[in-house]
């Protein structure tokens, strides 16, 4: 079978964005050629950016199957994709999978009939079992027995299938086949890429989809990672994100391939995603000497209340403390906070300014509340004194310009307000300079 995976179009110009190439597609690869199947990459942002660009890929190498990956920020678009299919190509079967589907697969096959199946948590064994039983012109009640599938049955009912069960040892999935992408194309507009090395987090955080997704923290053992980016390296990047949602959540493990990149003489400076609670001396210390530069860490919020409400497992004395230690190892800090998470208000907002002034990080990013489903903050937002007014958000393209949820203190106009006069202010070089002070008794407050 032919397989065709699709990379979608973004809403404005890719080329403002770090462009990396979808890796989930590398892995499921590995699994699909080893079937005998082949295994094709339509890179949308870098053929034009526009849905209808799908059609020529399709029309040059006539797939048996097509695949997208669905996650919330980018499910317009897969939803415009696959209408525009649906409307050419009636009988190819169209199949996504990603964090979003994979909570709400009723609501999704329900809704969307340019989607035929549905590939629920990890892809790969599903995937694959999926497409052999199309090969093999499987009937619904065959169809059944794959593990961690979703679809519409002979009657239109939905079907939802067991999850495949959890693989610990991610070097079971290989390293992701990197040659169904374009690489020059990323080669030429970045020297950075990604490698993913873990899946799931330790935490719990209740807006995030995560944990759930990931069902436990699984990761790569050491000699894999530092064998994944030999491959990169040799291939001509020299910068590398470890897009993990947290790469340091193993204390030992992240000591562990600090200390092969060194064994192995690997230069290359990298960045990773990284949890306050995970910030510790020994592990800074072992990350900067083996080419770290900066760590982006999600603090969300100060306000003690809100941080035990999302379960984010730290205070606001913590995560002032960690802010300083990264620093401290010369490693510089991007810090995400919440903007109308629950309990926000003017006063509330106005101390995460403080807070930011005085921790100075290197950059500072804002979002909104935008609860995934799957999540408690999704499932009960009232339990958290927020308002979801629509919860099929995701379908929309709103969500980028309006928030998506707000607060009894903060409208979403407040929300927005607040988000522009946090980059106002921080995004500015000397926002520090021009605040420190007035800062001498606030400061005294957290020393
Ligand atoms: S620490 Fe980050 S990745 Fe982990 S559950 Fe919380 S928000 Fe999600």
């Amino acid at each position: 079978m032919k397989v065709l995976f699709v990379n979608p179009h973004y809403s404005f110009d890719p080329f403002t964005l770090l462009l990396h190439p979808p890796l989930a597609f590398g892995y499921l690869s590995n699994f699909l050629k080893k079937d005998g199947h082949e295994v094709y990459h339509a890179d949308l942002p870098f053929h034009g950016n526009r849905p209808e660009a799908v059609l020529s890929f399709i029309e040059t190498i006539q797939p048996d199957v097509i695949g997208l990956t669905a996650v919330a920020q980018s499910f317009y678009h897969t939803l415009e994709i696959t209408t525009l299919i649906k409307q050419h190509y009636p009988a190819i079967p169209i199949v996504a999978g990603g964090p979003l589907v994979t909570f709400v697969p009723e609501d999704v096959l329900t809704r969307h009939p340019s989607l035929d199946y549905l590939i629920l948590y990890d892809g790969e064994e599903s995937f694959v079992a999926l497409v052999n039983a199309l090969q093999a012109r499987a009937t619904s009640q065959q169809m059944k027995s794959i593990p961690g599938i979703a679809f519409r049955d002979s009657h239109g009912s939905v079907i939802v299938t067991p999850p495949a069960p959890t693989v610990s040892d991610l070097d079971y999935y290989g390293i992701p086949d990197r040659s169904i992408f374009e690489l020059k194309n990323y080669l030429a507009y970045d020297y950075e890429t990604v490698l993913v090395t873990s899946r799931g987090c330790p935490s719990r955080c209740t807006f995030c989809s995560t944990t759930l997704m990931g069902r436990n923290f699984r990761y790569n053992s050491p000699k894999h990672v530092c064998d994944e980016i030999e491959q990169v390296l040799n291939m001509g990047f020299s910068s590398i994100f470890f897009g993990d949602d947290t790469f340091s959540g193993n204390s030992k493990r992240t000591i562990d391939i600090c200390t092969e990149i060194n064994a192995r003489s690997l230069k290359f400076n990298w960045t990773s995603n990284m949890r306050a609670i995970d910030a510790k001396p020994d592990v800074l210390e072992a990350m900067r000497g083996a080419g770290a530069y900066r760590v982006f860490v999600g603090f969300e919020s100060i306000q003690n209340s809100t941080l035990k409400l999302i379960k984010k497992g730290t205070t606001p004395e913590r995560l002032f403390q960690k802010a300083n230690l990264i620093k401290s190892y010369d490693i510089e800090l991007h810090s995400a906070f919440i903007i109308g998470a629950p309990g926000d208000s003017d006063v509330s907002l106005r101390e995460t300014m403080d807070f930011i002034r005085i921790i100075n990080p290197t950059v500072a990013t804002f979002n909104c509340m935008e609860p995934r489903p799957g999540t408690d903050v999704y499932n009960h937002p009232e339990r958290y004194g927020l308002i979801m007014p629509d919860k099929y958000w995701y379908e929309k393209l709103d969500w980028m310009e309006e928030p998506v949820s707000y607060t009894a203190d903060l409208s979403r106009s407040e929300i927005k307000q607040w988000i522009n006069r946090c980059y106002d202010e921080f995004c500015s070089p000397t926002f520090l300079d021009t605040h420190t002070n007035d800062l001498e008794m606030v400061k005294a407050a957290w020393a």
